[in-house]
C-alpha cells in the first residue's frame, strides 16, 4: 500500500497548497481520503481525476470535502469519454443533507459507512471510530492483505480508545494541529503533545504529522512529539510517499 500527501493544511490551504488529501494505492486502485480545498488541483500531479476509484470522506467540514463539488463537476465532463463510469463517495450519514450531496447525477454515488461495520472498498479493509470533534468525524484504519495498516485519526482531541484504535499501525497519519501548550483541544484538535501520548501509547511503525498549524516552524512539533515518544516521526509535505511494508 502507498500512500500520498496531497494536502495538509488546517482549515485553509498556503499558497499553491491544499488542506486534507491522501492517496491510497494498492493492486491497481487508487483511493482518496478528504477532498479539501486544492485537492483536486494537487492530486492531477500523481492521479487522474478519472482514475480514482473511491473517495472516502472523515467528515463535512470544508477543509476536508470543499473540492468534493468540483470533484463532481469534472466527473461529469468526464462522463463524455468514460460513460459506465460511477465513482463511489463514502461518508457517515449523520448529517443526512450533507450525506445526500454525495451523490450527484448519475457520476458520483453516496455509500454509507458505519462505525460498527467493516467496509471492503477494491482491495482495502476499512475499520472506523467516531472522534471527538465538535461535528460528526471518523477515524479509519485501513489494512490490506500483505498486513499492511494505515490509521489516519481525521480531526480530533485525544482520547485513549483512538490509541487502542491505532496500535501497532504502520503509518499513523496523526492531526496535529497547534504546538504543545496551544488551545486547540477544546476545539476538537491535538496538539504536538497530545500526538506524542498518542503514539506512545499506540507504537506505531512511523507517526505523520499533518493537518498543520499556518504559524511556527513545523520542525518544532516533530521535538515536542519525541519529548513522549521515542520512534519515526516525519511532518506532512505536499508530495510525501510512504510504502507500507505488510509483513
Ligand atoms: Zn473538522
Ligand atoms: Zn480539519
Amino acid at each position: 500500500m502507498k500512500v500520498t500527501v496531497i494536502g495538509y493544511w488546517h482549515g485553509f490551504p498556503e499558497k499553491d497548497e491544499a488542506t486534507s488529501g491522501y492517496l491510497l494505492e494498492h493492486e491497481q486502485c487508487k483511493l482518496l481520503i478528504d477532498c479539501g480545498s486544492g485537492v483536486l488541483a494537487k492530486l492531477q500531479s500523481y492521479c487522474k481525476v478519472e482514475e480514482l476509484d473511491a473517495v472516502v470522506l472523515s467528515h463535512y467540514h470544508h477543509d476536508h470535502k470543499a473540492d468534493l463539488g468540483p470533484l463532481q463537476y469534472a466527473s461529469i465532463i468526464k462522463a463524455a469519454e468514460y460513460p459506465d463510469k460511477q465513482l463511489p463517495i463514502y461518508g457517515h450519514r449523520m448529517d443526512e443533507e450533507q450525506f445526500a450531496g454525495l451523490t450527484f447525477q448519475h457520476v458520483t454515488t453516496g455509500v454509507e459507512y458505519k462505525e460498527e461495520e467493516q467496509a471492503m472498498i477494491g482491495p482495502f479493509t476499512f475499520q472506523f471510530l467516531r472522534t471527538r470533534h465538535p461535528v460528526p468525524c471518523y477515524a479509519m484504519k485501513i489494512t490490506v492483505t500483505d498486513g499492511a495498516s494505515l490509521v489516519y485519526t481525521a480531526d480530533t482531541s485525544y482520547f485513549d480508545q483512538l490509541a487502542d484504535f491505532s496500535a501497532g499501525a504502520d503509518l499513523l497519519i496523526a492531526e496535529c494541529s497547534g504546538y504543545a501548550g496551544e488551545k486547540v483541544t477544546q476545539f476538537g484538535h491535538m496538539t504536538s503533545s497530545c500526538v506524542g501520548k498518542l503514539a506512545a501509547r499506540a507504537q506505531p511503525r512511523q507517526v505523520l504529522l499533518s493537518h498543520l498549524p499556518h504559524h511556527g516552524k513545523h520542525q518544532q512539533l516533530i521535538r515536542e512529539v519525541l519529548d513522549d515518544y521515542q520512534g519515526a516521526v516525519a511532518t506532512a509535505k505536499t508530495g510525501w510517499q510512504y510504502e507500507l511494508a505488510g509483513e
